[in-house]
């Protein structure tokens, strides 16, 4: 970043207990996960500036526990209000080892799980209002970056063994050539996606067939279905979705860690006769050795794993280990832009395709920004590169995600895409906001219901505020101030 010559400071760090009722419908259901309340634990940095800036970012939760990533986030607080802004954005790697160094807060992970999603909450907020204030999108902030600047926010401790930063800078450098004519092929074309949404566990199989269908139809190449809970299911699911997209079209099967290692081995075995393009999370993100022994056991078909994948030093013993042919980064799992810099230079390094995981809630709108940074200023490539689409709460957005025939376009306003609208984070405020106040509205079956699941068309989800939104700057109206 150019020096900040503001003297403005941080003047609040304010977390707000966001969830959508997502389990009513069978939205998000999977083998492990069959009834998620799309969550989010929000984040707004405020400060003192008076431009009218504030930076937004988020944990993605599926429900209960939403509070506890929340009391998480209000835990670093004492860490950021009061900083000179100035020297925050001139030195985000220094900001990020102050919050992973607490030496505190480390005793509760180090560098995993609910604290560090929060400090990676918190260090997603700061990018977004470090982008907001050089007028770009994060991906071309980013990619506007020096090689030395970049790696500057990059902590190799634990992983210089398989990456230095005179690597990172070799791998940073080389990419430079090029990066013009792909921003312009980047801007006019796209980044490729997936679409998830027809594979939902909960689904009834003529539902998944027509969702299948439907992605086909706008443009996707590349479908997933979720697998895992029941052989006979998933064979069944296998052979009504291939029959529904034909041979040509890509489909990503995902057990979201359902199995053992040998049973994995024995379930992929059977569906391999439906031409899986990837196995996702096959058993425990943190068995290093198993996901290399069972991708060694059922190539040809691949590997993917990544969303509960929890920093930088697990993907580099997955890299190490060959245990991946697809490393799926998550914007919100890890400690933010800065720790997922590092994991994709060390994917770079280790010639491992980045797709990221995406869904959720405001999962895409993050997470496009780091893929598309990827592909101009580190891999340089869309060879293999997909990023997960989910079609559901866009709407909650106010820079939500553009598909145009199976692809992301690059987002442009200014910013990381996280800020969801004034309206949204008052109604679906939990417990108090308005959405978890009223029954649940029972309209009728959509076309590929076979009921009990309900419609899949979104349903207005309780009152919700059509006036245009408020003030930018202006906090919620409803919701703990904290
Ligand atoms: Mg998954």
């Amino acid at each position: 970043m150019r020096p900040h010559p503001t003297r403005g400071r941080i003047t609040a760090l304010d977390a707000y207990d966001i969830r959508f009722p997502t389990s009513r419908r069978l939205e998000g259901s999977d083998a492990m996960n069959p009834d998620p309340d799309y969550s989010a634990a929000y984040v707004i940095v405020r400060t003192d500036v008076g431009d009218g800036l504030e930076g937004h970012g988020f944990c993605f939760t599926i429900g209960r526990g939403n509070e506890v990533e929340v009391a998480a986030i209000n835990a670093l607080r004492s860490h950021v209000v009061g900083l000179r802004l100035g020297e925050v954005l001139s030195d985000l790697g220094g900001f990020w080892r102050s919050l992973v160094g607490d030496s505190q807060l480390r005793w509760l992970g180090p560098e995993k799980g609910v604290v560090h999603m929060a400090i990676g909450a918190v260090v997603n907020a700061v990018w977004d209002l470090c982008a907001k204030r050089e007028g770009k999108p994060l991906w071309k902030l980013l990619a506007d970056l020096a090689p030395e600047q970049v790696v500057a926010l990059i902590d190799f401790r634990y992983v210089e063994d398989a990456l230095t930063p005179d690597e990172a800078l070799g791998i940073l450098r080389r990419a430079r050539s090029g990066m013009g004519e792909r921003e312009e092929r980047l801007l006019a074309e796209g980044y490729p996606a997936y679409a998830t949404s027809p594979g939902w566990l909960g689904y009834p199989d003529s539902k998944v067939a027509g969702l299948a269908r439907e992605a086909v139809d706008s443009g996707f190449t590349q479908i997933k279905l979720k697998v895992g809970a029941d052989l006979g299911d998933d064979e069944r699911r296998c052979r009504t979705a291939r029959g529904t997209i034909g041979p040509g079209v890509r489909m990503a099967l995902d057990a979201n860690q359902r199995w053992g290692v040998d049973e994995a081995v024995g379930w992929i075995r059977r569906l391999a006769e439906f031409d899986p393009y990837w196995i996702e999370e096959p058993t425990s993100p943190d068995d290093i050795l198993g996901l290399a022994a069972i991708r060694r056991q059922v190539a040809p078909v691949r590997v993917a794993a990544g969303e509960h994948v929890h920093n930088r030093v697990m993907f580099k013993q997955l890299l190490q280990a060959d245990a991946l042919d697809f490393l799926q980064l998550d914007a919100c799992r890890v400690g933010g832009v800065n720790e997922n810099l590092a994991i994709l230079l060390l994917a770079a390094k280790f010639g491992i395709p980045v797709c990221p995981h995406a869904g959720g809630v405001g999962l895409c709108e993050l997470v496009q920004h780091l893929a598309m940074f990827d592909y101009l200023a580190v891999s340089g490539t869309l060879q293999d590169r997909v990023i997960e689409y989910v079609d559901h709460l866009h709407e909650h957005f106010l820079d939500p995600v553009v598909i145009v025939r199976g692809r992301y376009a690059a987002p442009t306003a200014p910013g990381f895409s996280s800020a969801m609208r004034p309206e949204s984070l008052a109604a679906y405020a939990f417990p108090g906001g308005a959405a978890w106040q009223t029954p649940y509205d029972e309209s009728p079956a959509g076309p590929y219901d076979e009921s009990p699941a309900g419609p899949y068309d979104e349903p207005p989800a309780g009152p919700y505020d059509e006036s245009p939104p408020g003030p930018y700057d202006d906090p919620p109206a409803e919701g703990p101030p904290a």
